[in-house]
């Protein structure tokens, strides 16, 4: 079954969202290349500037989905789902992102970070 179709059915069933039939499809021994997309991939995705500033998390899984190329692998979208979020937890903070320390700091339009020392 394609990601669309298989995610498509399983959202038909009560309390199942985007981020849950993803992540089953994902997470699973399925390993099938659907993103997983919550708050560090949002905000990360945001401050870059490859999605608007003001999208919601579902129009942010819409976006970043869409920018996956079709010949990735199940493995490579988990890959590029932990990275993402890793970057986020570890890097770009919510509250005070390590500007310093990133990157994507030269591809990043986010306003505040610091001219590098
Ligand atoms: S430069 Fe700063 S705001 Fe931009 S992605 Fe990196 S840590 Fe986040």
């Amino acid at each position: 079954m394609p990601v669309r179709e298989a995610r498509d059915w399983l959202e038909v069933i009560p309390g199942i969202g985007a981020k849950t039939s993803a992540a089953v499809l994902s997470f699973s021994r399925l390993r099938m290349p659907a993103l997983v997309v919550d708050t560090h991939h949002q905000r990360v995705a945001q401050r870059i500037g490859i999605v608007p500033a003001k999208a919601s998390l579902e129009k942010c899984a819409l976006l970043l989905q869409s920018y996956i190329p079709e010949d990735w692998d199940g493995q490579r979208v988990y890959d590029a789902h932990q990275g993402y979020m890793r970057h986020g937890q570890q890097v770009c903070h919510w509250r005070s992102p390590d500007c310093s320390r990133c990157v994507v700091r030269e591809w990043c339009d986010y306003p505040d970070k610091p001219e590098p020392a």
